[in-house]
């Protein structure tokens, strides 16, 4: 058996983050990822925040340096509304852009820096066992050889491998409804020239019957995922690459940029994503980015969200080690559900359609538009935004006020 301070499952975002604070805080470090970096994973927009926690993790330079498209707010469009969001014009958040990211690239950028500040990396080995008593953890190595760790704290950033909340029998039911992304990478499409070049486009197709994302990367070549739920795609009776081409086809803003554009890839699809937990931690454990919950894409809230839980757990692991008492339930659970909350109020609000009638509406006030700014920004936990402070009400206020003009 070997020993570490914490052993860390998973090579993503929230496990690379959580392992560059921890060896630059002087503990010894585990991470094992079960695959070969570079490896594609989807979730490529972030949001400004994740340049906050990069930069407080000594991580920034390296992603900067990495030349990714910079990202500087988002537009949602229909037939007929248009409304844009610019980070910049948000309630005074310290960050006001982010980046476009290749995942397969971003994610090895931040493992190798993780690595490079201490981290002991073991690739192509999976975690297969955990004994939560002793805090003892199974690895299966490439070769078939079976190691075991030892340590003080294990942080489980297996994302949608959920490591520990299938041994552990955690997982809850997300209240979300099953919904599907059909994605692809083409070539050649047209992008706006009038400097929003570099944002996210979110096309809402039909009568709210299903969403595009058009994120677009520097090396020219735009990501293009439709969402629309389960029932939705089966009524079509097609394959993934068939759906995908009539709703690019049928849909006015995407017929539009796409129509000299190629495919560089196959048509992908994932559904069911959306995972939710009935604990983020316990005695020796604590679950981070996608391994805890997961709610949806339409705000690209993902990678963000891996990031702050990831940076968290580790300041709060790092305190505990260093033999402070930290209460996890508060400290960790009970912050982190506060800016999941907030996302959730919007992704429900937008599938109902209420928060698109305060986007589109037209005479919106510009605070109430910062505000809005702050939390598309990822600034999910600042109280003196009246979305965060109370996400219900504040949604469900405006558009009283907005239908009753
Ligand atoms: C359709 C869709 C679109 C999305 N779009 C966006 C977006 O635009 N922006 C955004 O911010 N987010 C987006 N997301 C969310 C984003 O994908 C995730 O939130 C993000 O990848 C979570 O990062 P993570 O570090 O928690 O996990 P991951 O990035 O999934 O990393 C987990 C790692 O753990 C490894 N692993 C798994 N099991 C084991 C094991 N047993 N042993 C060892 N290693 C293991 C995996 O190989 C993987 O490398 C999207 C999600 C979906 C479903």
């Amino acid at each position: 058996m070997k020993f570490c301070d914490v052993f860390i499952i998973g090579g993503g975002p929230a496990g690379s983050i959580a392992a560059a604070k921890l060896v630059q805080s002087g503990l010894t470090v585990k991470l094992v990822e079960r695959q070969v970096f570079p490896r594609f994973v989807i979730g490529e927009s972030l949001l400004p925040r994740c340049n906050q926690l990069l930069a407080e993790a000594n991580l920034l330079d390296a992603i900067q340096q990495a030349n990714f498209q910079v990202k500087g707010g988002v537009a949602f469009e229909t037939k007929q509304n248009f409304e844009i969001f610019h980070f910049e014009n948000n309630l005074g958040e310290p960050f006001n852009s982010s980046f476009q990211v290749k995942r397969e690239t971003f994610d090895h950028e931040l493992l190798k820096e993780a690595e490079r500040m201490g981290t002991d990396v073991e690739f192509e080995s999976e975690v297969i066992a955990y004994d939560a008593e002793k805090n003892i953890v199974t690895v299966k190595t490439k070769t078939g050889d079976i190691k075991t760790y030892q340590a003080k704290k294990v942080i489980d950033a297996s994302g949608y491998g959920r490591v520990l909340p299938r041994l552990l029998n955690l997982e809850a039911k997300p209240k979300l409804a099953l919904r599907r992304a059909t994605f692809c990478r083409v070539k050649h499409d047209i992008r706006p020239t009038d400097g929003t070049e570099g944002y996210i486009y979110v096309d809402i197709h039909g009568n709210n019957d299903a969403w595009i994302w058009n994120i677009p990367f520097n090396d020219g070549i735009t990501s293009v995922g439709i969402v629309c739920t389960e029932e939705y795609f089966q009524s079509f009776n097609m394959t993934d690459t068939e759906f995908w081409d009539y709703i690019i086809a049928t849909n006015s803003s995407a017929q539009k940029r796409y129509v000299n554009a190629t495919k560089v890839n196959e048509v992908g699809s994932l559904s069911g994503y959306s995972a939710a937990v009935k604990k983020l931690s316990g005695n020796h454990f604590v679950l981070v980015g996608n391994a805890s919950e997961f709610l949806d894409p339409v705000f690209s809230s993902g990678v963000t969200l891996a990031l702050e839980s990831g940076a968290l757990a580790a300041d709060l692991t790092l305190k505990e080690l260093q033999g402070n008492k930290v209460d996890w339930q508060t400290e960790y659970e009970d912050y982190m559900m506060r800016g999941i909350n907030v996302f959730r109020e919007f992704v429900e609000s937008w599938y109902d359609g209420r928060l698109q009638t305060i986007f589109f509406t037209e005479e919106k006030d510009e605070k109430i538009k910062q505000a809005i700014t702050s939390v598309l920004s990822g600034y999910v936990w600042n109280e003196k935004n009246f979305f965060v402070k109370n996400p219900a009400q504040a949604v469900s206020t405006l558009v009283a006020m907005i239908e009753a003009r």
